[in-house]
Parts: structure tokens; C-alpha cells; sequence
């Protein structure tokens, strides 16, 4: 797994404190998506100056060059993942967590109904509950186990 600084360096992106804290947040802990606001929070503590518009921007500049990926969710805002390998999503729709999941038998998909259109990427979004959440809703009476989103 490459470091922050050596993937910001692979992509010819000029290194700045900035890009390396926030690519080193999510290699840290990848399969976690979070809002420009949750990235800010959590770099705040060590990075006081970090401002609102520069997170934005270092998350939209990883997002052009492929590192990360952009999840725009029903409620209109945007989360941040790791998108160093191509992946889809299951959305639980009681914790809102979204897992990052790879899913076969997608080469069978086929379009109907558009001739001539040239697919470039599928992004498959599945809902549900996750297991977490149906463990903790048939045990009601006990403390459910601490999963964070
Ligand atoms: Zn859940
Ligand atoms: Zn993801």
C-alpha cells in the first residue's frame, strides 16, 4: 500500500500538508465515507488553520485524479472514499453506513432501450439492511455492539 505522499507524488500532484493529511485520513481507514465537513472535523485537532474552502478543494482535486471517489447521498450532500479500486456500494438504510462491495455478474448487464451510447463506468448502489443493524434489531433488549458508521 502506498503512503499518502508517495500516491500524491504518483499522480504528479504537488505535495502540500494539506493533501497529505487528508489522503493519509482515508488510507488510514479505508472503506470510510465521509463528508468534506467529518474530513475537517477529524483534522482539525492537529491542523487547526485548515480551512473549509481548502478541504473542498483537496478533496475535489483527489476526486479528479481518480484517488477518491464522490458519493452524492438522497439527502443532497456528499461523502468521500477511497477509490484506489473500482468498487460499488451497500447503503444500509437503518445506520446509513455505506460498505464498500465488489459484486459479480455485472458483465451480464445490458442497456435497453439506448443504442449508441458508450458506457464508461457503472456505479451500483445496493439497500438494505446491514448486518450489524439485523443483529442489533433481534436483540433489542441488550446493548447493541458498538459498531460505528
Ligand atoms: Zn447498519
Ligand atoms: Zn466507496
Amino acid at each position: 500500500m502506498l503512503t499518502a505522499e508517495e500516491l500524491i507524488r504518483s499522480r504528479r500532484m504537488r505535495l502540500t500538508p494539506q493533501r497529505r493529511a487528508v489522503l493519509a485520513l482515508f488510507l488510514d481507514q479505508p472503506g470510510k465515507h465521509w463528508s468534506a465537513d467529518h474530513v475537517r472535523d477529524q483534522l482539525l485537532p492537529s491542523m487547526p488553520e485548515l480551512a473549509r474552502g481548502t478541504t473542498y478543494k483537496t478533496l475535489n482535486e483527489f476526486v479528479r485524479q481518480g484517488i477518491l471517489e464522490e458519493l452524492a447521498t438522497v439527502d443532497g450532500s456528499l461523502l468521500y472514499g477511497l477509490r484506489l479500486e473500482p468498487h460499488h456500494h451497500f447503503f444500509c438504510e437503518s445506520c446509513r453506513n455505506w460498505y464498500d462491495v465488489t459484486a459479480r455478474g455485472l458483465e451480464q448487464l445490458r442497456l435497453d432501450g439506448l443504442t449508441n451510447h458508450l458506457v464508461e463506468s457503472v456505479d451500483i448502489t445496493f439497500r438494505g439492511v446491514c448486518a450489524h443493524c439485523q443483529a442489533d434489531q433481534k436483540a433489542p433488549h441488550q446493548t447493541p455492539p458498538a459498531h460505528t458508521p
